[in-house]
């Protein structure tokens, strides 16, 4: 099967997706065009990582894969759980690379454990903090128990961070239903500093409570060593239904009320429709109901990545996916996924 790079999206997520269906399915793959649609085309290092950890998880055969290629073939070979250590070597996503070995371990039956190094915290990228609390929980709402450790955070460029994994034998899973998000629970924020001032991730705290209205005392500022510098400001949405986390990194030349009124916006737009899984959260839930069990969730409208996502699952017909969605207005669509034909 030949995987075409520039479709969609035309970035790494059609690439990782392709991995993980290919490792699941042993379907062998010829990737071409990989990340078309970039400034800087073809593998980074964080892609040939994502490249070499699905390798390592199955045994698979891979030619012509190194920084910078355009094109590869990946056969896959029998999935196996174990020790892994996934050292990216640069300030690229272990977000992202975690995301392409996820599900073919947790589905595998068997027992895993790795170690990933290199960003925690990256622009265009899952912060840890979501993969923790919002990807996470609904994973364990499907029988797939995982679970993550933030050892070390890492920003750009230094890099460094440090993630730790273990993913448990599957349980029993059931579709999941988020068409609605609940009431609220608690509203919370986090502003993670490493080598910048305290006071910028107070100011962030303080400004995002305030344009949102949420509680004083809601934020807390954690002061973090390390060799890197880096800022994160995390706002953690808690309803009964779920934990949705949005995130803002702050910037050279860009003042700490700027970084919190921008995530206040994002948050409060998001908030407004009602949805209860926003943009992110609905591109990487494709993959795992699509595998489990099915479900449906109410989100905000479709973006590149999810429709991208749709279409790199109906590339591996063997699984039989059927995603749809409807517009319900006022920004909220509803998204359903079958649950594989299989089950
Ligand atoms: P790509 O740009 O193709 O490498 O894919 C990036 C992936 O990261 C997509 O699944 C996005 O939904 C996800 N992503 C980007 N920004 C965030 C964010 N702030 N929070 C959570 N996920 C994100």
């Amino acid at each position: 099967m030949q995987i075409d790079g520039a479709r969609g999206e035309g970035g790494g997520q059609i690439l990782r997706t392709s991995l993980t269906l290919s490792v699941l399915t042993g379907q062998p793959v010829s990737f071409v065009n990989v990340r078309a649609g970039r400034a800087r085309p073809g593998l980074q290092r964080q892609h040939l990582m994502a490249v070499t950890a699905a390798a390592a998880i199955c045994d698979a055969d891979v030619e012509g894969a190194r920084v910078g290629a355009t094109a590869f073939t990946f056969t896959p070979g029998a999935l196996r759980g174990g020790e892994h250590v996934f050292d990216i070597g640069s300030a690229g996503s272990t977000s992202l690379v975690l995301q392409t070995v996820l599900l073919p371990l947790a589905l595998s039956g068997a027992t895993a454990r790795l170690t990933l190094v290199g960003g925690t915290h990256n622009p265009m990228a899952p912060p840890f903090e979501f993969i923790e609390s919002a990807f996470l929980p609904l994973l364990a709402r499907l029988g797939l128990h995982v679970k993550a450790r933030l050892l070390r955070a890492g920003f750009y460029p230094a890099g460094g961070g440090r993630v730790e994994v273990e993913i448990e034998p599957h349980g029993p899973a059931s579709a999941l239903n988020l068409t609605e998000p609940g009431p609220s629970v608690r509203r919370r924020a986090r502003a993670l500093v490493a080598n910048v001032p305290e006071h910028v991730g107070r100011r962030e705290v303080d400004t995002l409570a305030d344009r949102l209205g949420w509680p004083h005392g809601s934020g807390e500022v954690q002061v973090l060593g390390g060799p890197g510098q880096g800022n994160a400001l995390t706002a953690f949405l808690e309803n009964t239904h779920g934990t949705e986390v949005f995130t803002a990194l702050g910037e050279k030349g860009v003042r700490a009320e700027e970084v919190a009124a921008r995530l206040a916006d994002q948050i409060a737009a998001f908030e407004r429709t009602g949805a209860a899984v926003g943009e992110h959260l609905a591109d990487q839930l494709l993959l795992p109901l699509a595998l489990r069990a099915g479900g449906v969730f109410t989100t905000t409208e479709p973006s590149l990545h999810f429709t991208t996502q749709v279409e790199t699952l109906t590339l591996f017909p063997s699984l039989g996916s059927r995603v749809s969605r409807r517009d319900l207005g006022d920004g909220r669509w509803h998204v359903e996924v079958a649950a594989p034909p299989a089950q």
